[in-house]
């Protein structure tokens, strides 16, 4: 059999929040050659605590670059083609293990929970006239139990494994793309332990203008020792010079790859948290451009160029992306929502009324309307705009004529009332509206979504025909890091990205009026208790 001629190829391993996968493109024309997708399992062992297994993550990505080679293969494609592989990961989801066993010393505390609680409320007591936004100067970020810092404080101080481990010098800390790349390239036998500017930008730790660890921030907490042993990527003169290693684990771990043994001869990698390489695949290169992604949660970053804009209006300031050692960072205003997928999971898991998350339309579409019925997810308290922990979930304007189908409709309407109230608050920081939406992600496969996020938006909704843009993202990165040109750089290769559009289908009145109604159920979530 005759392979197929094809120019370099480039490579993602895109750890999200629920599901690892890797992903081969070629790099010419964003076509995607070959891929697979592998579910990661959370486990909510208390109220509000939400963790995963770093083994399994590893064992995950593993997987599925086996059997991506595999199809490749299968296709005729040869496998030594792949140029560069970059790495996206899920963001703030916090690690600590040791360095001399290798071997993880708790579950990863995933972004979404909630134990730091009253940890971020005793950070926030000990401010100056108690002020969320007392970090955000140096940070971007309100202090919250969304980031890093505080879970690793949580960690230090309640896992005696960790303790131990960080007195005698043991420990290492990361988020998912480090815990990723010290195991890819050696492990406890020389893996390099690195994050990105991105990622770092996300644990609470990061000044976001220096663009190093923050010795005040870490000595608030205590930490400053775990860090400086991180080096940042896209900051320092770190090359990557271990990461065809990468080759030598596999065939440790999955004897099948010997036959790659050879292939990913890397000199350079790329990484970059899920968000930023979304917004890298969409292409929001400009300052003023945005893109939204329905993963988990849901996330609306816009592009402000090389310039940290503080916000205003409770978004967060975070780095984008830095493409380079030479390249200047650039930066983004983000709002974060952290319940979005995640509400579908809950009616499938919790409630029991979906098998899957595919039926979730087809129930919300029987009625087509959610007859009054508001559902505020606040599960993990709530994000963007609000930053406010003690909230939570609330399901209100039920009657006895409520059924299952409303309630579907309701959380489909909750995830896009979410987006609507990011979007508000950054037209009104940037003082010049979003004229149509760039959107992807996991959800966005949910046409009637897609539909009802315009209508309450009163803008179109564009959603690419390769819905998989954070892993075209990292791979982007990683070919430019590689020297491969990639297609970004040809404007005419890109007529070839094709994409849906959703208009607007109601009139304004009846989507503020909607909004209203959303806004109340949102006042309601924060002050129940009360
Ligand atoms: P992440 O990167 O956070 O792991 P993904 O982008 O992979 O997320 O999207 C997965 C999420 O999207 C899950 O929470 C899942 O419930 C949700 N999802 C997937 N398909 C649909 C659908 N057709 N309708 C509604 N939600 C969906």
């Amino acid at each position: 059999s005759h392979r197929i001629m094809l120019g370099p190829l480039v490579a993602a391993i895109d750890q999200g929040t629920s599901s690892t996968r890797f992903l081969v493109f070629n790099s010419k024309t964003a076509e995607l050659l070959s891929h697979h997708q592998v579910e990661i399992k959370q486990s909510f062992p208390k109220e509000g605590w939400v963790e995963e297994d770093p083994k399994e993550i590893l064992q995950s990505v593993y997987e599925c670059m086996e059997r991506t080679c595999e199809k490749l293969t299968q296709l005729n494609i040869d496998i030594s083609n792949i140029k560069a592989i970059g790495v996206t990961n899920q963001r703030e989801t916090t690690l600590v293990w040791d360095k001399e066993t290798g071997e993880p010393l708790y579950n990863a505390i995933v972004w979404l929970d909630l134990r730091t609680q009253s940890t971020v409320e005793r950070l926030i007591n000990k401010t100056p006239g108690r002020n969320k936004n007392h970090l955000k100067h140096k940070t971007g970020l309100p202090i919250s139990t969304y980031f890093s810092a505080v879970k690793l404080r949580w960690l230090m101080d309640n896992v005696d494994e960790v303790h131990q481990a960080v007195v005698s010098h043991r420990a290492m800390f990361g988020t998912v793309d480090s815990w990723l790349i010290w195991c890819l390239t050696g492990g406890k036998s020389g893996g390099v332990h690195c994050t990105d500017v991105t990622n770092a930008s996300r644990t609470m730790l990061f000044n976001i203008h220096t663009m190093d660890w923050d010795p005040e921030l870490c000595k608030y907490e205590k930490i400053y020792g775990l860090m400086v042993s991180i080096r940042t990527l896209g900051k320092s003169d770190l090359i990557f010079k271990n990461f065809f290693n990468i080759v030598l684990v596999f065939v440790m771990q999955c004897e099948r790859l010997i036959q790659y043994v050879y292939v990913f001869y890397l000199k350079n990698k790329q990484c970059l948290g899920d968000q930023s390489a979304a917004l890298v695949g969409q292409m929001c290169f400009q300052d003023g451009q945005a893109k939204n992604t329905y993963g988990t949660g849901c996330f609306l970053l816009r592009n402000t160029g090389v310039k940290p804009v503080m916000s205003e209006h409770g978004l967060l300031t975070t780095v984008a992306y830095k493409l380079g050692r030479d390249k200047p960072a650039c930066y983004a205003l983000e709002g974060s929502v952290a319940i979005a997928g995640a509400v579908v999971r809950w009616l499938q898991d919790n409630l029991g009324i979906i098998g899957s998350s595919e039926e979730l339309e087809k129930l919300a579409a029987s009625v087509g309307t959610s007859y009054g019925c508001y559902f505020v997810p606040a599960f993990s308290g709530l994000y963007a705009p609000y930053w406010e922990p003690s909230a939570r979930g609330i399901i209100c304007g039920l009657t006895q004529f409520t059924n299952k189908s409303h309630l579907a409709f309701a959380a489909l309407e909750a995830v896009c009332f979410q987006t609507r109230e990011i979007l508000d608050a950054m037209n009104q920081d940037s003082g010049i509206p979003l004229t149509q939406l760039q959107v992807d992600g996991g959800m966005t496969s949910n046409k009637l979504l897609m539909q009802l996020q315009a209508d309450i938006l009163c803008i179109p909704v564009v959603k690419p025909s390769m819905p998989e843009t954070t892993a075209l993202g990292a791979a982007m990165a990683a070919g430019a890091a590689e020297g491969v040109s990639v297609w970004s750089l040809n404007p005419e290769d890109l007529s070839e990205v094709t994409s849906e559009k959703f208009e607007p289908q109601i009139n304004p009145e009846e989507s503020e009026f909607r909004y209203a109604r959303w806004k109340k159920a949102v006042e309601k979530s924060m002050n129940w208790e009360t």
